[in-house]
């Protein structure tokens, strides 16, 4: 499970970016709220452990932006004990559990693993206005149901799954056609279908072509 620290107390990150690796986390670290953010832009994380007081940008602002953004990666918020009113702002804000300062890391590991799985687990995905619902196979975006083939489902599980992180064209082939894709003209089909389907005229795009790059659902403008 990829995990992202978000702490600008150094020795303290140093310390539990050590004992994630050493329980088989896979870990990347930002110092400051900024760096988080561009970090989460880029990356789809298993989960998030984010101090509250940050240089910059802090924990709360983080985590409402990342909610507003349709990014539903579990968020694990750190406080002190005398900043634990802010428990509850955290909660409002969007984190899924904290933990207080100084905390064992036996206690965050434990934490990490029940919120990944939670997540993962999830019958439902949203992202912005777009709601996924797993079980019945039913997309919708703002209410509106989307009419959506065998293939552009698989497209937007796959991509909605990944959000906001871009996925190859290679990626996806491989992932919805494991036996080699039938032709050359298959993946762009589906590709047009699903933003014919997904992204009406008048609504802000949410599927995202990166030259180069690949695909991405994510709100927001054209990058
Ligand atoms: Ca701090």
């Amino acid at each position: 499970m990829l995990v992202l620290l978000v702490e600008d107390d150094r020795d303290l990150a140093a310390s539990v970016l050590e004992y994630l690796e050493a329980e088989g986390f896979e870990a990347d670290y930002a110092g400051d709220g900024d760096t988080a953010w561009q970090r989460l832009q880029a990356t789809s994380y298993d989960a998030l452990v984010l101090d509250l007081g940050l240089p910059r940008r802090d924990g709360l602002d983080l985590c409402q932006s990342l909610r507003a953004a349709g990014i539903a990666t579990p968020c694990l918020m750190l406080t002190a004990r005398d900043r634990l009113d802010d428990k509850l702002a955290g909660f409002a804000a969007g984190a899924d559990d904290y933990l207080i300062k100084p905390f064992a890391l036996a206690e965050l590991t434990a934490r990490l693993r029940a919120l990944g799985l939670r997540h993962r687990h999830r019958q439902d995905l949203d992202i912005a206005e777009l709601h996924l619902d797993l079980a019945r196979r039913q997309a919708s975006r703002g209410g509106r149901a989307l009419e959506l083939g065998a293939k552009e489902w698989q497209l937007l599980v796959e991509l909605a799954r990944a959000s906001p992180a871009v996925l190859s064209r290679e990626q996806l082939e491989d992932r919805l056609w494991p036996d080699g894709p039938p032709s050359e003209n298959a993946f762009k089909m589906v590709v047009y279908r699903l933003r014919l389907a997904l992204d009406t005229e008048g609504e802000s795009p949410l599927l995202h072509t990166l030259r180069g790059q690949g695909f991405a659902l994510r709100p927001g403008e054209r990058p």
